[in-house]
Parts: C-alpha cells; sequence; structure tokens
C-alpha cells in the first residue's frame, strides 16, 4: 500500500511573512517587486501565497494554495500595477487550512475598503471573536485578521485609519501587519514587538517586510525596524508614525535568530548568521569533549557548527548532506530500509564519518522523532562517537505568540533531563546551550527577548494548555 510520508523537520514551524510597498513611480513593477519580496519570504510560510494590489482605490487580489512560484504565474502578475500593494506568506498557525485563510483578506465596510495580513497571534482572538459574533458578525475564516477586520468595521470612528488605530488598543498577543486603505499602506507591530518587522526605502517610497532579505531582491535600503507600539500611515503625503501604545519592555522572538529567519536577514543590528555563529562558539565553550569533527545537521546547524569549530579547534565537515528537492512524498514503506524517512533527506558520507568521534550540531530538538534516526544512520556510517549538541536551550513549553510548536506535553525536554534524551536517542552525550549562554551570544542581558519556550515565564499572559 502506498503510504504518505510527511518528512516535516523536527522543528518549530515558521509562521508567516508579510510585505507591504508603497511607491507609485513604480507603479507597473509592483506586482513583480511583490512576487520577488514574497520570494525572499518563502522560509516562513510554504502552505499560501497572496498579493493585493491598490491601484488609485481599486484593490484587486491574487491568492491561492501552495509556494510563490506556484502561485504567481507570469501571467498572474502581467497586466496589474498600482501605487501599492501588500503581500503574505503563510503557515497556518491558527486557523485551519482553508483557501478561506489565505491572506491576505480584503474587506468592503461603510468606511471604505480594507485589505489586511498579518504575522503573529492574538491571545485574545477566539474571545474577541465570540464577543463580535454575539452582537451579529458572521466570520468566514478562522484568522485573526478577519476579527481585526470586524473591530475596524464596527468601530465608531468614521475614518478607516482611525478605526483600524482604534482597533490595536483591543488586540493582545503578537501581531506584525500590514494593510492598504484607498490611499495609505499602512503597518503595525504589537507593543511588545515579538515579530519582526522592518522598513525601507524604496526609491521615493517606502517598503515594510517581516525581514531585511526581502529588501535586497526588491533593490530596497534598510532604514529601520518598525518600533513596538507603532503605527505607520504611508501615503502621498510622506511617512507617519504614531506611538499608539505606551513603552513596554521589548520581547523580540529569540528563536527568529535562533532558526526561523534568513541567515542573511538582520534585526536589532545583528545578522542572523553571525549570531548562529556566536551561538555555536558558546556551545563549545560550555561543552568539553573529545572529537574529531564537527558536522552540522543540516541545514539549520550549519553556522552553529561552523562557530562550534572555530571555537573549538575541532575541524568543521559536511558530513551529512541533504536533499533539497524533497519536501513530502508518496512512497512504499520497506522493511529492509530502516528509518526511511529520515534517510530519504539526510544522508551521511561514510567516507568523511568512518572511524571519527564526531559531534553532530542542530539548533533546536523539540519533539525528538528524527534525532534518534539521524544519530542511528551516522553510526551506521562507521562513527565511533556519536555527540549531540544543540545550539539553544531545551524548548520546554509551547509558543502562544504566533508560532506553531507541539503541545506541551510532546515537548520531548519537558519529559526527559538531556542524560535521558540522549539515552533514548542512542548519542554519547546531549548537551543544550544554557540561557545564560543563549543570551551572551546575542550580547543581551536577558532583557529585549522572549525565551519563553525555554523558561515558561510569558510575557505576556497566556492560557497555558
Ligand atoms: S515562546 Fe519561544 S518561539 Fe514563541 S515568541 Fe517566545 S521565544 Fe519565540
Amino acid at each position: 500500500m502506498t503510504e504518505f510520508y510527511d518528512l516535516a523537520e523536527d522543528k518549530m514551524k515558521e509562521e508567516c511573512g508579510v510585505l507591504g510597498i508603497f511607491c507609485p513611480e513604480r507603479a507597473s513593477d509592483i506586482p513583480f517587486l511583490s512576487y520577488l519580496g514574497l520570494l525572499s519570504l518563502q522560509h516562513r510560510g510554504q502552505e499560501s501565497a497572496g498579493i493585493c494590489i491598490n491601484q488609485k482605490g481599486n484593490f484587486k487580489i491574487h491568492k491561492g494554495m501552495g509556494l510563490v512560484e506556484n502561485v504567481f504565474k507570469q501571467e498572474k502578475l502581467a497586466g496589474l500595477a498600482g501605487e501599492m500593494a501588500i503581500g503574505h506568506v503563510r503557515y497556518s498557525t491558527t486557523g485551519s487550512t482553508l483557501a478561506a485563510n489565505i491572506q491576505p483578506l480584503l474587506i468592503s465596510c461603510i468606511k471604505g475598503d480594507l485589505a489586511l495580513a498579518n504575522n503573529g497571534n492574538l491571545i485574545n482572538g477566539p474571545e474577541l471573536r465570540l464577543s463580535l459574533e454575539s452582537h451579529g458578525s458572521i466570520f468566514h475564516s478562522s484568522l485573526d485578521t478577519e476579527v481585526i477586520a470586524h473591530l475596524v468595521a464596527r468601530s465608531f470612528e468614521e475614518n478607516i485609519i482611525d478605526a483600524f488605530q482604534q482597533s490595536l488598543y483591543q488586540l493582545k498577543g503578537a501581531f506584525s501587519m500590514v494593510a492598504l486603505t484607498a490611499d495609505s499602506l499602512l503597518a503595525c507591530r504589537d507593543p511588545y514587538g515579538f515579530r519582526p518587522l522592518v522598513l525601507g526605502r524604496l526609491g521615493n517610497g517606502y517598503v515594510v517586510a517581516s525581514e531585511t532579505c526581502a529588501f535586497d531582491l526588491m533593490g530596497a535600503e534598510f532604514l529601520r525596524e518598525v518600533e513596538q507600539g507603532e503605527l505607520l500611515i504611508i501615503n502621498k503625503e510622506g511617512l507617519k508614525s504614531i506611538k499608539y501604545a505606551s513603552e513596554r519592555p521589548g520581547r523580540f522572538c529569540v528563536f527568529e535568530f535562533i532558526y526561523f529567519a534568513r541567515p542573511d536577514s538582520h534585526f536589532l543590528g545583528k545578522n542572523v548568521h553571525l549570531a548562529r555563529k556566536a551561538m555555536g562558539r558558546e556551545l563549545a565553550a560550555e561543552l568539553n569533549i573529545e572529537a574529531d569533527l564537527v558536522i552540522p545537521i543540516p541545514d539549520s546547524g550549519t553556522a552553529a557548527a561552523l562557530g562550534f569549530s572555530e571555537e573549538s579547534g575541532i575541524p568543521f565537515s559536511q558530513g551529512i548532506l541533504r536533499n533539497r528537492y524533497i519536501g513530502r512524498t508518496f512512497i512504499q514503506p520497506m522493511q529492509e530500509i530502516r528509518d526511511l524517512k529520515v534517510r530519504i533527506k539526510l544522508s551521511p558520507v561514510k567516507e568523511i564519518i568512518k572511524g571519527k568521534r564526531v559531534i553532530l550540531v542542530d539548533d533546536s530538538i523539540v519533539r525528538g522523532t528524527t534525532s534518534k534516526q539521524i544519530i542511528s544512520s551516522v553510526r551506521e556510517a562507521g562513527a565511533t562517537e556519536v555527540h549531540l549538541a544543540i545550539s539553544s536551550p531545551p524548548v520546554k513549553d509551547p509558543c502562544f505568540y504566533g508560532l506553531d510548536t507541539s503541545k506541551r506535553k510532546d515537548l520531548i525536554a519537558r519529559e526527559m533531563s538531556p542524560e535521558e534524551i540522549a539515552k533514548y536517542i542512542g548519542a554519547d552525550s546531549l548537551t543544550y546551550l544554557s540561557h545564560e549562554g543563549l543570551l551572551k551570544s546575542l550580547d543581551a542581558d536577558g532583557t529585549g527577548f522572549c525565551t519563553a519556550c525555554f523558561t515558561g515565564e510569558y510575557p505576556l499572559e497566556v492560557k497555558k494548555s
């Protein structure tokens, strides 16, 4: 019988990516620039993609399930033009996989048209939805974004931008959002700044995006990050900044640095690749093991393994290769090939590994579902010792701020000590980077970041499941 194998890695899932452009002088290029921006943000969500373009107040939207390159064929982009646009790539953190849940979301209300795209998770989303429904609102999707659209539509403010700002006061949780009105591009970030949002310059116009890597491909210049609790209104009058929330301690998601963000992006003045290398260096400083090779589990462990190798003096080697062309596949299960799911994706190189004591480096373990198979295949390739080194602390608590973690009970580090996990996955040892080491590698003093999935200390109260 043919079986469907989901070859998902043992990682927290990327959340979403958002993009906004206001550049009337490049009106005919806006569709293609949006496409390029979303291509750069593809790692943040591969489930669906969408672009909404505003041409003199007329909104055109195109969205679909799948990767950016599949949703936006040449003919879909040709003929589109507009002074401004927003775009979105999605991995569902809330709301199931439904066509109705693809963003941007476009609504028409008495105040005008509004297109919205969001990255994050509203802690009070279900509560707001219930209250809106009890007052007659009808929902078409399970998106938090639709909750915001209803708040705008029902606001007593007549002007749509004032209504949008007023809706922000009611939101609790993580959100980095872009929106289009008839004449403006809006961009805002929640008061804690959980999820990233950056501002750039494009000619005489502006762009906003989840990550700076989107600017590089679009030819835009990075200006600054959108601040916590800041609302930007961008239109032909220029850029207006409103601090709609009072100052709170920054709680930027530390996992953006550990795993999610693209290595060429930068946040808080730090390049992501270099930050990951620094985590690897700290890990090496904390771990005193003799070995012959440092091998990354590709691709997520590569930067940390480079840093580990530099600090420890143990040679770095690409001893495990990754097949880049496989996501999900149909395959005939074969008893005679053990650990087939992992082997389809990762191949240890016998000639590099045989007879060596190896330190495998990865950025995180969430459920521990693949580590056992990876270690078994590295042993089978001839390694004499296999030590696993993780460049972040143990993930013990789920995320409520826009990322898809497993349920609390499925998090392996919650149930077992590092020694127990090492035994379970068949490693000679397992070492995690300490919490202090993580903060040190980011030059942080414990403030400025959310680290709740390691500590269980949630900056914003959540209902623990
Ligand atoms: S709980 Fe973890 S994954 Fe979620 S925002 Fe905080 S650091 Fe990021």
